[in-house]
């Protein structure tokens, strides 16, 4: 016998009227706010201003290894980056020196397979992994996406 209510009440054409009329005045008075005052555009003109695009600290690009100076980097292959990285996105193949040292051969990171959660720069007791700034990663090359990050081996 009883009929289903309808989710949402209808709407007198009248009251439709009024809502649609109050929208498009809000975004015409918006968009008119905006030419009068141009400096708080927020709307990035990209990609003209690409040189010029500033990014919050906390973006997180890919994942990077900052080397000093004397390119020496800070990692000392202790693999936590390797354990914490939920997805098997970093690889670190330790090697011995010289002087029979642990040192780092390679740090190679998966960037296809990286969710840039940032776990592995949190891990690493030494600060040597950094979340870069970084961005247009798209490419149509599979290599782009296997990277090392160390300049060579224990270095
Ligand atoms: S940012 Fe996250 S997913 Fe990417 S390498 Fe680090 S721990 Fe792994
Ligand atoms: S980057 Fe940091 S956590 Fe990863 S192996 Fe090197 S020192 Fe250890």
């Amino acid at each position: 016998m009883s009929q289903h209510a309808p989710a949402y009440p209808r709407r007198s054409l009248a009251r439709y009227l009024i809502d649609a009329t109050k929208s498009l005045v809000t975004g015409l008075g918006i968009t008119g706010r905006y030419l009068a005052h141009p400096k708080e555009v927020v709307t990035r003109e990209y990609p003209d201003n690409r040189t010029q695009l500033r990014f919050a600290e906390r973006f997180r690009g890919p994942v990077t290894m900052p080397h000093d100076e004397a390119g020496e980097h800070r990692c000392t292959a202790c693999g936590l980056c390797e354990k914490a990285c939920p997805n098997g996105t970093i690889s670190i193949l330790a090697t011995r020196n010289l002087a029979d040292k642990r040192v780092l051969g390679q740090l190679v990171y998966h960037l296809g397979q990286c969710s840039f959660c940032g776990l592995c720069v949190e891990a690493c007791p030494f600060d040597a992994l950094r979340m870069s700034h970084e961005f247009e990663l798209a490419s149509d090359q599979k290599a782009d996406f296997e990277r090392v990050l160390n300049h060579k081996e224990g270095r």
